[in-house]
């Protein structure tokens, strides 16, 4: 049984692996090598996803992986024995057997040995159902139980939890991440032991926490991962915390504010920008909670004061400048009325562009369906909002200058010359998207000619 199977002897799925792997395992086994794919694409392969990635593991020693591949082969990462092969514009990574020697600052480690052993480079790895390696011919290697694990939808260390974090605080998200993402549960002493690591992501780079934080988020487990790991979180984003069991003490919750957030967190789609707006549109609450002389509690100001700490947060996090703007502008714009007029949207459009508006309301129907059940009719003014936004969309409506029927060089040719052409278009602008005028050459020309005169 060669390649191309469709299952192995021990009957796992081979059908998932890519022909360039086949390819790469087969060529270190001809030159008499063992050769694995091992960690997520395995992992990914027994539940049948789609794997992201796929590498793969040798007992061939750098040099000799190089010398299998000539040059196809790329010395990537040799300090760590990692070599990348390419071929026909794929490429695969191609890792050693290894050990990884003494931990001192929570990250990596000082260095790494090689090893000539499958099972000492699995124990290495950090969750039971990432240190499983699977052959050309379907055969499984799994000391540490991955694939009981993986049935009973069980997030494990593999050895000592304690240890393991210890060693890396960047586990700590990644246990996370896959329990969120795979809908896993935590293994009980794993689960007490990311508690109480949780300190430990102090020592992590902010981009590499920003990488976990938005793909757990985005998983499926990510409302229920966040409710019971609000500590972990809260040690990178301290603003969370306040959220948690504060009494709106206002008719329209049936929830605090916490669980407002993650209620309204699942009703949106698994986008990082939607689920980060949805986990950070009320983080203002707390800070301007007041109580009026009937006991109703209110939030003047939230969305304001929720959009600066918004901001700070994602800048800590050293995300994108895009993806922080937009986050804060729909932070900013989450409790506006949704307007329900052709001209209210045109200037929505104008105002934030045919994406973020689409996007702004996901929010506004997340955060409706995550208020009291007697306050969620706003859902058909919301459906209605968007339905307008469509015609609109499918009429071809002016919202932006670029659509507008004159342009800048129009403008000069009638004689107007530096800000005022500027000026000059916004103000047409504003004209179409009002309904005053409409979007025709002609028509505008002759208003810049009243105008001017
Ligand atoms: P993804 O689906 O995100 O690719 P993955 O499990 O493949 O998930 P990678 O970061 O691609 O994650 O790492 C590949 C493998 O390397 C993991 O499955 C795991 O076996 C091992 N690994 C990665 N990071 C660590 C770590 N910090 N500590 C221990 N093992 C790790
Ligand atoms: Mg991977």
């Amino acid at each position: 049984m060669k390649n191309g199977n469709a299952t192995g002897k021990r009957g796992e799925k081979m059908t998932d692996m890519p022909k360039i792997v086949r390819q790469v395992l087969t060529a270190l086994e001809s030159a008499g090598y063992e050769a694995w794919c091992v960690g997520g694409c395995v992992r990914d392969t027994l539940l049948s996803r789609h794997p992201g990635d796929w590498d793969v593991t040798t007992n061939a020693l750098p040099e000799e992986t190089l010398a299998v591949f000539g040059d196809r082969a790329f010395p990537t990462g040799l300090q760590h024995g990692t070599v990348t092969v390419r071929m026909e514009h794929q490429a695969v990574e191609i890792t050693t057997y290894r050990v990884d020697g003494e931990y001192h600052d929570h990250r990596r480690p000082e260095h790494v040995t090689f090893t000539r052993s499958l099972e000492e480079d699995l124990a290495r790895r950090d969750f039971t159902v990432n240190a499983m390696a699977l052959d050309l011919r379907g055969e499984l290697r799994d000391p540490f139980g991955g694939r009981e694990d993986l049935k009973r939808g069980v997030l494990c260390c593999v050895g000592d939890p304690d240890r393991r974090f210890e060693e890396d605080a960047l586990r700590i998200l990644r246990g996370l991440r896959f329990t969120a993402v795979l809908g896993f549960s935590v293994d009980p002493a794993t689960g007490a032991s990311i508690h109480y690591h949780r300190e430990l992501l102090r020592d992590i780079a902010a981009e590499r926490i920003q990488v976990e934080l938005f793909k757990l988020l985005c998983g499926v487990r990510a409302a229920e991962v966040l409710r019971e790991y609000v500590d972990v979180i809260g040690v990178f984003w301290p603003e969370l915390l306040p959220m948690v069991g504060f009494d709106q003490r206002n008719r329209h919750h049936c929830y605090d504010v916490w669980e407002h957030t993650l209620h309204a967190l699942e009703a949106v789609p698994a986008d990082p920008v939607l689920r980060c707006t949805m986990l950070l549109h009320d983080s203002g609450k707390p800070a301007c909670f007041t109580v009026d002389e009937k006991g109703n509690g209110h939030f003047y100001g939230h969305p304001e004061i929720s959009r600066d700490l918004a901001d700070g947060m994602l800048r800590r996090l050293k995300c994108g400048t895009e993806f922080r703007e937009t986050v804060v502008r729909l932070v900013a714009w989450h409790d506006r009325d949704i307007p329900r007029t052709d001209r209210g949207l045109r200037r929505a459009l104008r105002a934030l562009g045919q994406e973020d508006l689409g996007r702004l309301i996901d929010v506004k129907r997340a955060d409706n369906l995550a208020q009291a059940p007697e306050f969620r009719s706003t859902q058909a003014e919301i459906d209605k909002a968007e339905t307008i936004m469509e015609r609109l969309l499918s009429e071809n409506a002016c919202f932006s200058l670029r659509q507008l029927a004159v342009n800048g060089r129009d403008l000069m040719k009638l004689g107007l010359s530096g800000p005022a052409v500027g000026r000059t278009l916004a103000a047409l602008l504003d004209q179409v998207v009002d309904g005053e005028l409409p979007n025709e050459r002609t028509a505008l020309l002759k208003w810049i000619g009243k105008r001017k005169s």
